[in-house]
């Protein structure tokens, strides 16, 4: 009975005991994974290894195995990604008999569309509609997490703040629309001249901001210099004429994992735009 109720599950299911030891799993389990028709036949940590094996990241379910032992009583949820691009759902759940935990109970569903769905909706609320770059508090979050990760490892990082130079004027003349058409291209323009690795977010309306992962000052210094220069080469043209601009960027940088809290560094490369439009705008300055 027990069997056949699992064969008509809508999910895979797996049941383990405290040993790791297969109890029980459905067909459907089976076909999820494309297990090989011995697969029933073979040891119990053969089965596993295959079954790990049919992941892309063959640690994912280890992973879930070591969390499972660290808290037993909980319920344990995981993402598992096979070959063919599907994502799968596992939920984890201890069973008990006469009050004695003596496994779990795995279920996996398919979850590729949701978690697609999902993932374009975090980061379409992450991203600034008119550019298409990061805005602030996601270009922050990123920004912490690879500040961490400069310090685990002390490797450098470098930062660039930027303002467009009066950007009123160009609304102005031009009108508002040929201002946002400026601001479009100019973030297009940085996207191209910079690494994927780079993260680019919109800190204020003309402003923007850089983190560079992996870059010394000198070379920071040198893209900040490239970016001033592609930011002058821009051309909108509108029926009052043509829109150009120029840029005020301010630098600052990390040095080999430096304990630096965020907001001192973007403090830094504020402050050195600043000086940018101090020493007479479309130029870049450092603040170290
Ligand atoms: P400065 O060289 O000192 O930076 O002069 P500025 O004129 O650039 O500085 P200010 O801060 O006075 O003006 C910024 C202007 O940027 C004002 C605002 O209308 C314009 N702006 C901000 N966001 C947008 C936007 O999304 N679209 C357009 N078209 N204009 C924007
Ligand atoms: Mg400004
Ligand atoms: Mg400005």
């Amino acid at each position: 009975i027990l069997h056949s109720a699992c064969e008509t599950a809508v999910n895979g299911i797996l049941i383990i005991d405290n040993e790791k030891k297969i109890l029980l799993n459905n067909r459907r389990m089976e076909f999820i994974f494309d297990m090989p028709y011995e697969w029933e036949k073979m040891p119990d940590q053969a089965r596993l290894n295959r079954l790990s094996e049919a992941l892309v990241e063959p640690d994912e379910l280890e992973t879930l195995f070591v969390s499972l032992q660290a808290r037993p009583a909980a319920v344990h949820t995981a993402e598992f990604h096979l070959p063919n691009r599907r994502i799968l759902e596992c939920l984890a759940t201890p069973f008990y008999v006469e009050g004695q935990r003596e496994g779990w109970m795995l279920t996996f569903r398919d979850a590729t569309d949701s978690k697609l769905a999902e993932r374009r909706l975090v980061e379409l609320a992450a991203t600034d509609p008119l550019t298409r770059v990061y805005n602030r508090s996601a270009f922050y979050s990123l920004a912490e997490i690879e500040l961490g990760r400069s310090k685990r490892y002390k490797r450098d990082l470098a930062m660039i703040l930027f303002d467009i130079d009066h950007f009123k004027q160009i609304n102005d003349t031009f009108g508002h629309r040929a201002g946002d058409q400026m601001l479009e291209t100019l973030a297009d323009q940085c996207r191209a001249n910079l690494r994927s690795s780079d993260i680019i977010g919109r800190y204020g309306g003309e402003e923007f901001i850089i983190l560079l992962p992996e870059t010394n000052l000198e070379k920071a210094e040198q893209i900040a210099e490239r970016l001033r220069q592609v930011a002058e080469e821009i051309r909108i043209p509108n029926q009052r004429g043509e829109a150009k601009i120029t840029l005020s960027l301010g630098v600052t940088r990390l040095v080999g994992g430096a304990d630096i809290a965020l907001d001192t560094l973007v403090s830094l490369a504020d402050e050195a735009m600043y000086c940018a439009k101090q020493g007479g705008r479309n130029q870049v300055c450092r603040m170290l």
